[in-house]
């Protein structure tokens, strides 16, 4: 699967620690993500990121087309709801895409967890089913 990362600044220390408390299951699948979230983790966790633009310089978007040519099968932003910054990426813009293209999406770590363990159990692999072109 290919799973990508983006973390608003508030919260990179929360991904951070989400990817090595799940780095096994991680290791196991295609990651990418915004400049600095993706840097942060792959030193952190040594897993192989491929790393897009900075969010301010575009590397949400990056990650957006990736998403419209269904070339994302999961997207874990953790963005901060109270006080993001003018300068990073536009949830309602990257949201409206994964339900266009049923991308599951988590915005917090709860729902993470959640989707991260579906994904240790296979219960995504119906995408394949939905999407056999994957
Ligand atoms: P970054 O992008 O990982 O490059 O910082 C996300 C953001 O701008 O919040």
């Amino acid at each position: 699967m290919n799973i990508a990362l983006i973390a608003h600044d508030s919260k990179k220390e929360l991904m951070v620690q989400f990817c090595i408390a799940y780095c096994g299951v991680l290791s196991r699948h295609n990651l990418c993500g915004t400049g600095t979230t993706g840097k942060l983790v792959s030193e952190a966790t040594g897993l192989h990121i491929v790393q897009f633009l900075s969010g301010e310089h575009g590397g949400d978007q990056q990650i957006a087309s990736r998403i419209a040519c269904n070339e994302i099968d999961l997207l874990l932003f953790f963005r901060d709801p109270i006080n993001p910054a003018a300068t990073e990426p536009n949830d309602a813009d990257l949201l409206r895409l994964c339900d266009v293209h049923n991308i599951p999406v988590a915005t917090n770590i709860a729902t993470a967890e959640v989707l991260i363990h579906g994904l240790e159990r296979g219960d995504l692999d119906w995408r394949n089913i939905v999407n056999p072109t994957r």
